[in-house]
């Protein structure tokens, strides 16, 4: 689904965050990027809704050049979900979720319904959603913005390190709802991880970086666990 190639992104400073990248990240299921701090991972993971411009290279989604679009329209056509959740503090949890349909030109009814769908989804409730995100716990708040990412039903969702910045229990309960959601959506995921254990646990593919922005290996997690 989404193919890079030969993409390298080298920054202003000279800094090279990924050199050489030639991957076929597959449509369905949930393809995580991993490795240690600074290889490279969120670099990659913005060059698919163009929040970076590869240096060299090209990176196709379906077989079009992901250039061919304006990178506004295409960067509202992906769901994307980081670390901290990024919600609007002064806006209710609702009105967090509505932002993406609103951007997209969708009426407000129609983005409200779809909002309050998305928001079921990922099991907070009517009254949660009126709420503001500083009133919810730090799982509850990653799961609005796991909402936000959906509500607009992109086929399409990259996370950043979704579940870095919460409690192991709770994360345990986030990894699972994703995995359900990526099953009953029938979405691709791409999920940046320097987590291994979760590379392992969440991925249909795995995307191994080291320093450098280098692509060690990409296979599933029985073939990494077998060598
Ligand atoms: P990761 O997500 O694996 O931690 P990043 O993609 O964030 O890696 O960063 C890869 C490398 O690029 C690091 O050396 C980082 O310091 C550098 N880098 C990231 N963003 C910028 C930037 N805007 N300007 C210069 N260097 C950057
Ligand atoms: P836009 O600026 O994109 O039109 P709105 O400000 O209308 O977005 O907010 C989107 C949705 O969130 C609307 O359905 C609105 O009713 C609801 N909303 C906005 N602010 C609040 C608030 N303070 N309390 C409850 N719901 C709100």
């Amino acid at each position: 689904m989404i193919r890079f190639e030969h993409v390298t992104k080298r920054y202003p400073d000279g800094t090279v965050a990924v050199d050489d990248l030639s991957l076929e990240v597959p449509r369905g299921g949930i393809t995580v990027l991993v490795g240690p701090s600074g290889c490279g991972k969120t670099t990659t993971l913005r060059m698919v809704n163009r929040m970076v411009e590869p240096t060299e290279g090209r990176i196709t989604i379906d077989d079009d050049d992901i250039t061919a679009r304006p990178a506004a329209e295409l960067r509202r056509s992906i769901g994307y979900v980081i670390q901290h959740a990024g919600l609007f503090p002064h806006r209710t949890v609702l009105a967090n979720v509505t932002t993406v349909p609103r951007l997209l030109g969708w009426d407000r009814p129609r983005a409200r319904t779809a909002a309050m769908e998305a928001i079921e989804k990922v099991g907070l409730t009517a009254d949660q959603a009126r709420r503001y995100p500083a009133q919810l716990s730090g799982g509850q708040q990653q799961r609005v913005g796991v909402a936000r990412a959906l509500a607009s039903g992109p086929d399409l969702v990259l996370m950043d390190e979704p579940f870095s910045a919460v409690d192991p229990l709770v994360r345990a309960d986030l990894q699972q709802e994703v995995r359900r959601l990526q099953r009953d959506l029938g979405i691709t995921v791409v999920l940046v991880t320097h987590d291994i254990d979760e590379a392992l646990t969440l991925g249909d593919s795995v995307a191994v970086m080291r320093q450098g922005g280098h692509l060690a290996q990409f296979a599933t997690p029985a073939d990494l666990l077998a060598e």
